[in-house]
């Protein structure tokens, strides 16, 4: 039986960094094991039949204000510059979102500048004085009328539910512009990978400590091999056995199509709040900066069966998940990282910051000498300017043995 120091559950961010980070970072054997046929979890990125680099899971768009996870993830990837646009399909027109002060003159038929556009924005609102539902948090900020064009069918497909029944906690208070800004995020840093997030996530799980193994779950390939401690990034119901009940996820179906036209629409995101079965299509060279005769996008149908993308934040539900979590800190030597693990939706840089502050802890078990922000010691100095270019795995990947 091979033996590993840790088996690592899962090779999207969570688990990637954590198999770098102690392969590269404490000299530890990583065994990473994922259910799916490739790394990158839901951020994996693939070369389509036309040729295209899309998203296999919707789209991907890299926005922090951490420096530090910025420059973690440089070692891995060169970038290009991106800022995502996102526009909505209302009255049969193509509107800023989120709303902006050409949405509002847009929507009003107005030419507001600036300074009015806040004071207009005033009488529309509906102020609350408790803010019950998701509806009311909406209306209370930007009105009736713009809350049924821009939110209320977008909300309803997302979630299968009417915002009035949904928990005011669901909707956080929606960011309004008066100014034309038209970005998505404001982060400090908007960038993309340039050759894109599986070459990053091959740079990052190529090293001589790290196998990987794919296509198999990692029930069976805790029964194979022999390892110290476990890192767990799957669905942390799945890992109790449902013991508590299934934690119920919302969930999407892609459907990605080829077309015989340069582009798509004007620009990668544009949300269908209020016509057809999806919420949105993305066209991939928007984000990618790819040239191409031809164009593949992505329709997004949000579905209650299927993948877990979406927990469904209910108090309910954040009831059963701690008690998982009870059950999951009273275990010597298995760690609970991600997304799915402590089911809660998080950005991609938020799951890298929670890999990084676990490696942090574990590093301490490792070298008591490390008292550093938990990467920037190199012991087998391989890292450097490397993950700047695209290099072919040098290790095989792994087969799971078939019964
Ligand atoms: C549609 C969509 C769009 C998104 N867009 C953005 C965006 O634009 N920007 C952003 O910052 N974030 C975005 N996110 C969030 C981003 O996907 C997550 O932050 C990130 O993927 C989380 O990484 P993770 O490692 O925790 O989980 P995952 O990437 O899901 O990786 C977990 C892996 O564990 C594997 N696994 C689970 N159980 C087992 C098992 N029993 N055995 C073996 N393997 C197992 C799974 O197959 C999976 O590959 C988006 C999410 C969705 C759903």
């Amino acid at each position: 039986m091979q033996t590993y120091d840790y088996l690592i559950v899962g090779a999207g961010f969570a688990g990637s960094v954590l198999a770098e980070r102690l392969a590269r970072g404490s000299g530890q054997s990583v065994l990473i094991c994922d259910r799916r046929g490739h790394i990158g979890g839901n951020a994996y990125d693939h070369t389509d039949a036309a040729g295209l680099l899309v998203h296999k899971y919707g789209p991907h768009i890299f926005h922090t204000n951490s420096r530090k996870i910025f420059e973690y993830l440089s070692r891995f990837t060169a970038w290009r510059a991106y800022e995502h646009r996102v526009r909505a399909s209302v009255d049969g027109k193509l509107f800023p979102v989120p709303i902006n002060l050409d949405t509002i003159n847009g929507v009003y038929d107005r030419n507001l500048s600036e300074a009015k556009a806040g004071e207009f924005l005033k009488t529309l609102a509906e102020p609350c004085a408790t803010l019950r539902t998701s509806e009311d948090v909406v209306v209370s900020q930007v009105g009736r009328a713009l809350y049924e064009k821009f939110f209320r069918g977008y909300t309803r497909k997302q979630w299968g539910v009417d915002p009035s029944d949904l928990d005011a906690q669901v909707t956080a208070r929606i960011p309004v512009r008066t100014n034309r800004d038209d970005r998505y995020f404001t982060d400090e840093f908007q960038w993309m990978p340039r050759h894109g997030y599986t070459s990053m996530f091959e740079n990052m799980l190529d090293h001589s400590k790290i196998d990987i193994l794919l296509n198999v779950d990692y029930r069976d390939v805790k029964k194979q091999v022999q390892y110290r401690e476990l890192i767990y990034t799957g669905p942390i119901d799945e890992y109790f056995e449902l013991r508590y009940g299934k934690l119920p996820y919302r969930s999407l179906e892609f459907k990605h199509t080829t077309h015989d036209q340069e582009w798509f629409q004007p620009v990668a995101v544009v949300n269908y709040p209020n016509e057809f079965e999806f919420t949105r299509i993305t066209e991939f060279k928007h984000l990618t900066g790819q040239q191409h005769a031809r164009t593949s996008v992505v329709h997004e149908y949000p579905r209650a069966e299927g993948d877990p993308y979406y927990p469904i934040p209910r108090p309910a539900n954040a009831a059963i998940y701690a008690r998982y979590r009870a059950l999951a800190q009273n275990l010597p030597g298995v760690h609970f990282v991600g997304r799915l693990a402590t089911y809660r939706y998080y950005n991609m840089d938020q799951v890298v910051g929670q890999a990084l502050t676990l490696y942090k802890k574990l590093a301490r078990t490792h070298d008591k000498t490390k008292t550093s922000n938990g990467f920037d010691s190199e012991p087998d100095g391989t890292l450097g300017r490397r993950g700047m270019h695209h290099q072919p795995r040098k290790r095989p990947i792994l087969q799971p043995a078939r019964a």
